[in-house]
């Protein structure tokens, strides 16, 4: 039943020369950009980096399987746009599909038994993501925390998680029981990149000059530092403005000094010390408000503490 054009994919990633009554091909549904039940969808350009990542990656039945042989490879991906099908966002739906082989040996024919019985259909994918974006806030959560949680609405809105730029994509399974998990495509690689941010600067401070990263670990960790100097950059310039008000409330409060001398005191002091000045600098000013020359006193007082 395989068109030649077939076998001689199938030959690119074969280790022999394989010839067409030798191999028994199939199509399946690797995933699709729908939220699935761990509220986790791909992005439609995941799919695409995903359709070219998955070529020539095998495929387990489960884990007892441990014969190269009964491992079935991806030898064709595509993309299809679904026809009048809609994810549950009411964004056009798109699958990603995959052609695999298998050899059509005595060996594996209750596996292609169970595949043409439909009964083996729900399918795992491993791969790795480089980015999973909040839908509400639009963090990555790869390297951002944020408050969300997936499954729950914020103001009506149903918080999932984007995941999308595919590093790399490992390998496919049938679930040996659908019946207990119901119809979708379940994830495998959660558990290979949940902790992966965390190996990289474990492994940066262990392992020193010897490090080695992947080809993935080092966009992970470049996305990291990205985060990092947007934070410091956000940081410096909240700084910036506390300085600024720490200023005008020692220059309000004591307007005798001059005010240059203000900028060199405040350019010197740490964040926790401008917020604990601005605190104080304010206490006193509403409590002046009420008492004011005592207050005016304090407020001297408190300066004197902090002068360099
Ligand atoms: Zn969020």
């Amino acid at each position: 039943m395989t068109a030649v054009s077939d076998i001689e994919k199938i030959n690119k990633y074969s280790r022999r020369e394989l010839k067409e009554n030798e191999v028994y091909t199939f199509t399946l549904t690797l995933c699709d950009n729908d939220i699935d039940r761990d509220f986790e969808s791909f992005s439609p350009s995941a799919l695409e980096e995903l359709k070219t990542l998955f070529v020539g990656k095998t495929g387990i039945f489960d884990h007892s399987m441990k014969s190269a042989d009964q491992k079935a490879r991806i030898f064709e991906t595509m993309v299809e746009k679904v026809q009048g099908e809609v994810t549950r966002t009411g964004e056009q739906l798109y699958r990603l599909k995959a052609r695999a082989y298998m050899l059509n040996t005595e060996e594996n024919k209750a596996l292609i038994d169970e595949i043409e019985g439909g009964i083996k259909k729900e399918v795992s994918v491993s791969c790795s993501m480089g980015s999973a974006v909040c839908s509400i806030c639009g963090k990555d959560r790869k390297t951002q925390r944020c408050e969300h949680i997936n499954g729950k609405r914020y103001g009506g809105k149903l918080c999932y998680t984007v995941l999308s730029r595919a590093g790399d994509a490992y390998e496919f399974s049938f679930v040996a029981v659908p019946a207990q998990r119901g119809a979708g495509v379940t994830k495998a690689f959660e558990t290979r990149e949940v902790s992966a941010l965390t190996d990289i600067i474990e492994k940066i401070h262990t392992e020193g000059g010897k490090l080695e990263l992947s080809d993935v670990q080092v966009k992970q960790l470049s996305a990291y530092i990205d985060s990092l100097e947007e934070e410091a950059k956000l940081g410096e310039e909240y700084k910036k403005e506390l300085c600024t008000e720490v200023e005008g409330l020692l220059a309000l409060r004591l307007p005798g000094v001059e005010r240059k001398l203000f900028k060199s005191v405040v350019s010197v002091m740490t964040v926790s010390e401008l917020l604990g000045f601005k605190k104080g600098l304010e206490n006193t000013a509403e409590s002046a408000e009420i008492q004011l020359a005592p207050a005016q006193s304090k407020a001297a007082h408190d300066y004197s503490q902090f002068r360099i």
